[in-house]
């Protein structure tokens, strides 16, 4: 059975430790030891939930030109749509379909369907007139918010749930003509 061993994080260079229960998990599920720190293995995951760093870009939808705002950078080579269209029976996800490939690396192939599919420019479920906002579900003229839901004329902040007439929140459930709550 394998000791508990130190490590220096080979991102951020501090030293961390990998405790000898982990490294039975790691042979568990048979992966390498890792040799980034929790701190940066966090950070690294994290960066793949961008709530509201927004880039402009090209709408790719058939036929379509425009200039959408989106939380895909236009450096990404991904195909993305307006968020109108993306929710239309315009285009069906079905049709990027194809055989995973047993002789080739799973991600390289999960990559490349990621790459091929087209997303939608923002995570906004059933919103009405709140074009601007990212994971969100159930907003009404709302203006840049962002992972909130069920929300009515509430414009910058993030983490709101229940509210109305209201700007300026941040981790705020059921406010109502509120300015600047956390
Ligand atoms: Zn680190
Ligand atoms: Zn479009």
């Amino acid at each position: 059975m394998a000791n508990s061993e130190g490590k220096t994080c080979q991102n951020c260079r501090n030293q961390f430790t990998i405790e000898s229960e982990d490294f039975r998990f790691y042979e568990k599920i048979k992966v390498p030891p890792p040799t980034w720190c929790p701190e940066c293995r966090l950070q690294r995951r994290m960066m793949w939930r961008n709530e509201r760093t927004l880039y402009k870009r090209k709408c790719q939808a058939p036929g379509h030109s425009e200039e959408i705002l989106s939380i895909y950078s236009p450096a990404l080579s991904l195909t993305v749509y307006d968020h109108d269209f993306w929710w239309s029976d315009g285009w069906h996800p079905l049709e990027y379909g194809h055989n995973y490939d047993f002789s080739r690396p799973f991600f390289e192939q999960l990559r490349k369907l990621f790459e091929t599919v087209p997303l939608v420019n923002f995570y906004n479920t059933n919103p009405q007139n709140s074009n601007y906002c990212n994971h969100t579900v159930d907003l009404k003229d709302c203006y840049l918010i962002f992972g909130s839901i069920f929300n009515e004329n509430v414009s910058y902040g993030s983490d709101i749930s229940y509210s109305r007439d209201s700007l300026d929140l941040y981790m705020s459930e059921k406010m109502e003509g509120c300015y600047f709550n956390l």
